[in-house]
Parts: structure tokens; C-alpha cells; sequence
């Protein structure tokens, strides 16, 4: 029954972009874990804009930091103390960290560290995971979300399939592995010898609903990339300053060559860096390996990633993240298991996805996430939008939970989160 303005708006581009809700969802205004959309519904928010507003929308911190620069001016062109500024804060966050980059979206920035990748070792093949999403590219994007005939497992390497729109030969130079199984692992790396420039996965998969890596499959790939001698890169887009001050890298204690950033570094304005060891990265310090981009870290955004960083490299802000998050991750499952509906609820506290599986058993790979009941999510999702909880349209992707959610929308959320079930 509720009014929208997408009766009179036609904005194809617009509603594919924000997914399948019931009705076109149009935020106006948002107040740390809370939106309003222009109907003037309140919803508590577990999109927080695709997870990048994590210390929660309108911050008083940002706000504080960003009002000065509007009228103080924000040149760039030339070097900025706040470039240098949070390159070290970076570095001192992140394991792998000993030079950084910037760019302006998580897309940019796999591209940035796929390009690292190739200059140092003059190859040019990427091995990706199934169900592994590493941003837009007419290289990367493809295989994202394969058919079910094209999706593993592989006994043996296999070309990629393409995304529409993208003409055959344009991505010949990567290959795809399913994810979370060491034989295909092996298989295809053995099979690629001295021909790979990379390996990128994400290591919590936030693109395949959460899954979480195997116990041992993150170290197996470090493993297996030092002994092949290849680069092997983090997409810590979703991971990134979330799952810990030191992302995924901090929170498994296995660090890559490179690892990518985006979402939250922003606290929701748009900045991205790539970073990673010294040898991999001074060819790009030294211009013999190229990255540009006009905006990169411009005193705007780049304020506003310090500020963030600052909140989020206190144990506190992510403890509570993780905290908040997994009082709701055990509301679901209480409530699909009093009555007695198989689902599995995957991820860590700041990111997890509630997946309807046959059994109820976490997905490990791109082909179990295919069985489980889409439809089913989706209504799950309608009665919690319909209850004043907004979450992620797509069952493939994940909620994020803002450092600013309260106590009472916590315990809000996990009342919706029963209601929805009851209904
Ligand atoms: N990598 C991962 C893991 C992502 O989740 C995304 C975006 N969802 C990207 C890369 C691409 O980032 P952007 O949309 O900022 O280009």
C-alpha cells in the first residue's frame, strides 16, 4: 500500500542497479544504522549503501571532517599531506601494505593491482574463483556468476565464460577455478606453470553470499602461489578495515602479495587503494609500470578515508560490528530453526548473507549457492522491509551492519528477523 515515486519514473538503468525490491526504494535521508525513504518510511539499514557506509549514514565524524574542506578549497594535481597521510595509515593497518596506490572505485583498484601483477612478472594470465565478483571490468567481470552448466567443478582448466556483451577473445587471458577445492586448486595451477601473473580471490566470498574459505584453503593458496612464484592478490573491497582493522588478511593471519580496498575506506564517499609488497609495487612508484587517474585520492576523499580509518582502526569500533552482527546471524538461525526451515547463515558479524540451502548446510562454491532457494529469500526479505528492516535485494551478495547500529535496533532487527519467519 505504499506510495511510490516510481509510478512516474522511468529509470530502467536506475532500478537494475538497485536490485529487485517490491517497489523502487528512493532514500532520502539516512541517519547512522536508519534511512527514510521519500514516502517517509523508516527502515533500519543492512545495505548501509552497498557496505561502504560503515560507520553509519550522515556520520557526525565526517561531516565534522569534510564541512572545513568545502569552503577552505580542495586542490589536487599536485602531492597532498592527506595522500601521504593515509598511505601510512594504511600501511600500518594492513599486513601486506608496504607501498599503496589510490584510485577512485574498487574496479579501478583490481585493475591497479592486476596491472602491478603483470609488470613485476611479465605475464599476463589471471587465475579467478567461481562466484568471485572483482569489479566491472570487460576482464573480470566475466565468470562472475556462471549457468550451472558452466559452473565446476573442473577436473581441468577451462576457458571462461563470457559475460554478455563482451566479443570472445577480449578475455582470453584469464582462467577460472572453482573455489574452496584444493584438487582443482593444484590441477589448474599446475597446468598454468610459468605462465600466471596472478591469482585474486575474495577471501571471504561477499559475492557468493558470504562463504567463508574451507579451515586451510587460504593458507593452501598462499602456499601454493610462493611455490609457483605467483603474485597472489586480496579483493578486500568487502573485507577491507571490516572483518578487523587488518580486514581478512588481519583476521585469517595469511597475507597476499596485494590486496585491493574500496567501500569502507570511504565511509561511503568514493576512494579505492591497492597495495601491497615493495617489489610489486615500486615499478609502479618508479612509472615503469603505469597507474593514473585524475581524482585518485583527491583532499576530499582522502579526508574522508583518514577519518574512517581513524574510527575503524579502534578494536572497539569493528568489536561491536562483530558483536551487533552476530546477534542478529543467531536470531535467524533461532527463528529457522524453531520452525524448522533449513538455512544457512554465513559470514562473519560485520558481513553475512542468510542462504536457504536443501539442508541447511553453508554453501561452500559457486554450484551450492545455485541450488539454494532464491524465491525463498526474497520473500524472507520482502517481510523484513515490510517490518522496517532493509537488507540486500540480492541473495548473492551480503547485509553489512554499520558500527553505528544501536543496541535497540539490534534487538529491533532480531524481532523482524522472527516476525519474518513467523509470517
Ligand atoms: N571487488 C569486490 C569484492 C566487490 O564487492 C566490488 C563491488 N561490489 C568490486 C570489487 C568493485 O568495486 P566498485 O563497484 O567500487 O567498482
Amino acid at each position: 500500500a505504499r506510495r511510490s515515486l516510481a509510478g512516474g519514473i522511468s529509470s530502467p538503468a536506475r532500478l537494475t542497479s538497485t536490485g529487485p525490491h517490491p517497489y523502487p526504494l528512493y532514500l532520502r535521508e539516512g541517519s547512522g544504522a536508519r534511512v527514510r525513504d521519500v514516502d517517509g518510511n523508516e527502515y533500519i539499514d543492512h545495505l548501509i549503501s552497498y557496505g561502504c557506509a560503515v560507520l553509519g549514514h550522515a556520520s557526525p565524524l565526517l561531516a565534522g571532517a569534510l564541512a572545513p574542506l568545502l569552503t577552505t578549497g580542495t586542490m589536487f594535481g599536485t602531492c597532498t599531506t592527506e595522500e601521504v597521510e593515509l598511505a601510512e595509515r594504511i600501511e600500518a593497518m594492513v599486513p601486506c601494505a608496504e607501498l599503496v596506490r589510490f584510485a577512485n572505485s574498487g574496479s579501478e583498484a583490481v585493475q591497479g593491482a592486476v596491472r602491478a601483477a603483470r609488470g613485476f612478472t611479465g605475464r599476463s594470465l589471471v587465475l579467478k574463483f567461481e562466484g568471485h565478483y572483482h569489479g566491472w571490468s570487460d576482464t573480470l567481470a566475466v565468470s562472475n556468476r556462471p549457468t550451472p552448466e558452466q559452473a565446476g567443478p573442473a577436473a581441468a582448466p577451462r576457458s571462461v565464460p563470457h559475460s554478455p556483451g563482451i566479443p570472445p577473445g577480449v578475455v582470453d587471458d584469464v582462467v577460472v577455478c572453482p573455489w574452496n577445492d584444493p584438487d582443482a586448486l593444484r590441477t589448474v595451477l599446475a597446468a598454468h606453470r610459468g605462465r600466471l601473473a596472478a591469482v585474486i580471490c575474495e577471501p571471504i566470498v561477499a559475492n557468493n553470499a558470504c562463504t567463508m574459505p574451507a579451515p586451510g584453503c587460504l593458507e593452501l593458496l598462499r602456499e601454493l602461489c610462493t611455490a609457483y612464484g605467483v603474485p597472489l592478490i586480496f579483493d578486500e573491497v568487502c573485507t577491507g578495515f571490516r572483518t578487523g582493522p587488518g580486514g581478512a588478511q588481519g583476521l585469517y593471519q595469511v597475507v597476499p602479495d596485494l590486496a585491493v580496498f574500496a567501500k569502507a575506506l570511504g565511509g561511503g564517499v568514493p576512494i579505492a587503494a591497492f597495495a601491497g609488497r615493495r617489489a610489486l609495487m615500486e615499478p609502479l612508484a618508479e612509472g615503469r609500470v603505469k597507474h593514473g587517474g585524475t581524482y585518485n585520492a583527491s583532499p576530499l576523499c582522502a579526508t574522508a578515508a583518514l577519518t574512517t580509518l581513524r574510527a575503524l582502526a579502534d578494536p572497539a569500533t569493528t568489536g561491536w560490528m562483530e558483536e551487533a552482527g552476530r546477534r542478529i546471524m543467531a536470531a535467524v538461525r533461532r527463528a529457522a530453526h524453531d520452525r524448522g526451515v533449513p538455512c544457512a547463515v554465513q559470514g562473519v558479524g560485520a558481513m553475512f548473507q542468510v542462504v536457504f540451502t536443501p539442508d541447511g548446510a553453508p554453501t561452500r562454491n559457486y554450484r551450492e549457492l545455485l541450488a539454494a532457494d532464491r524465491g525463498r529469500y526474497d520473500v524472507f526479505r520482502h517481510e523484513l522491509l515490510r517490518r522496517g528492516v532493509h537488507v540486500n535485494a540480492y541473495g548473492a551478495a551480503c547485509w553489512f551492519v554499520a558500527a553505528a547500529v544501536t543496541e535497540d535496533e539490534v534487538a529491533a532487527t532480531c524481532a523482524a528477523v522472527d516476525g519474518a519467519f513467523a509470517a
